[in-house]
């Protein structure tokens, strides 16, 4: 695909930047390789706009991939890091910051009695599996194809996310010894997982799931598939382990556990509460989480663990996030839904626009998505197609077509308004766009 716009600046800097670094990008989905195209090298963001280094200002629907509820530079943020920042940066000891922010996911998430602050998602499911396995002595879990953990090595088993971007079914580097006690089972279908605990009885320490997926697209539960796991887990004594990296503090205050009320065993938390730093979280019972060292026998651990900057700015966005800042995300996220599909729908365009609470996504296709094998059906040139059509008006989506969409407070309506105006250029490229 030819593109028509330029972006010089952005063009010099990643070709230093893959000179120096694999791809040129410090994490794959950043490189556009799934749309083509130079990525856009950010150099500031204000609110719901990110400009560039070429100086092009785009209203932005990727928010960090999540972190950004409130939008960018908001005020009260940057003021806490500020103050953070000016009595030092990082102690090696316990500090009132990271007290304030377990006591904050505490309130919020009923089934959370204690919490362990860590660096980034990844670290805390790895955590997660690593003391389910030690709380019930078993070796297995159960994971589904399409959702993404991060890059946990057991759990980069038909991982969604720059897994699924890059059609990649696994990943070299993972032995079958680290990869061989996950077992992938489809997603949504709680008779798979019925069968999965009847062949292996008392040998499955728990069951990990995104408490409602965005990382195949958005493809939320179905009815009673959340509680149908936790009734199978209980039934067997495995732990069911719901990740709440991207919908925790998003989807509602109390993230998807807000929504549909089932108590998970063990959770894990990052993105939002990181408040654009590296902070997560996981937690859930306190009979499991005295297993973890110093007072229990599984280890786990981190330098820069709970640091200062990272909770003041979590801490900050935390309590910023009220039942009014959720409604208005809710809020925009709707209209921006509703506009989406007009678009499409009045350029003939097969979609289906997906949504879990105010994540939401765009699959090219009419036909259900309720798995990863029905996201994969979509026809995922119509958003290269798309995409770039929106890039070029000044629009920046995720660069790929399995990814959600992420609105802030700060997305007001002129940035809905430009939006608006990009979008029927958009869909008849997509209405255009050949495999
Ligand atoms: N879990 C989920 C549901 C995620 O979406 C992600 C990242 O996108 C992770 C875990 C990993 O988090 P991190 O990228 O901070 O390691």
């Amino acid at each position: 695909m030819a593109y028509s716009y330029e972006a010089p600046v952005s063009q010099t800097l990643f070709d230093r930047a893959s000179l120096v670094t694999p791809g040129g990008v410090n994490s794959p989905v950043r490189a556009f390789r799934a749309v083509g195209g130079t990525p856009r090298f950010m150099v500031s963001g204000t609110g719901p706009y990110l400009t560039d280094a070429d100086g092009r200002e785009y209203v932005d629907l990727v928010c960090s991939w999540g972190p950004m509820i409130l939008g960018h530079s908001r005020p009260e943020v940057i003021a806490a890091v500020q103050d953070a920042v000016a009595r030092g940066t990082s102690f090696g000891t316990p500090g009132e910051g990271e007290v304030a922010l377990a006591e904050e996911i505490v309130a919020r998430i009923e089934p959370v009695e204690q919490v362990r602050l860590v660096s980034s998602g990844t670290e805390a499911t790895m955590s997660a599996i690593r003391l389910a396995r030690g709380f019930t002595g078993r070796a297995k879990i159960v994971k589904f194809a399409g959702c993404y953990h991060g890059h946990v090595d057991a759990l980069l088993a038909a991982a969604g996310s720059g897994v699924a971007t890059f059609g990649l079914p696994d990943t070299p580097g993972v032995t079958g010894a680290q990869a061989g006690d996950t077992i992938v089972l489809p997603y949504n279908d709680l008779e798979a997982v019925r069968a999965a605990f009847a062949a292996q009885p008392g040998e499955i320490a728990c069951v990990i799931t995104e408490a409602s997926p965005g990382n195949m697209g958005v493809v939320p539960p179905l009815d009673g598939f959340n509680a149908g796991l936790k009734e199978i887990c209980a039934a067997d004594g495995a732990l069911y382990i719901s990740d709440e990296v991207m919908t925790g503090f998003r989807t509602s205050r109390a993230g998807w556990y807000g929504i549909d009320g089932v108590r998970p065993d063990l959770m894990t938390f990052g993105k939002v509460m990181g408040g654009g730093f590296p902070a997560a979280a996981f937690g859930g019972r306190a009979d499991v989480m005295a297993h973890l060292a110093p007072v229990g026998p599984v280890y786990q651990a981190g330098t820069l663990s709970g640091n200062p900057i990272a909770t003041a700015a979590g801490l900050a966005q935390l309590r910023l996030l009220d039942d009014a800042a959720y409604a208005k995300v809710d809020a925009v996220s709707a209209e921006l839904r509703a506009l989406v599909g007009e678009a499409l729908t009045k350029e003939g365009v097969a979609h289906t626009v997906s949504a879990a609470s105010n994540m939401f996504s765009v699959f090219f296709t009419d036909e259900p998505v309720r798995n990863y094998e029905d996201a994969k059906k979509q026809e995922a040139f119509r958003f290269t197609a798309f995409f770039h059509s929106m890039l070029e008006q000044g629009v920046y989506l995720p660069p790929s077509a399995f990814e959600s969409w992420f609105v802030s407070t700060a997305h007001d309506a002129r940035a809905v308004e430009r939006i608006a105006a990009a979008l029927p250029a958009a869909a008849r490229a997509a209405s255009e766009a050949t495999a």
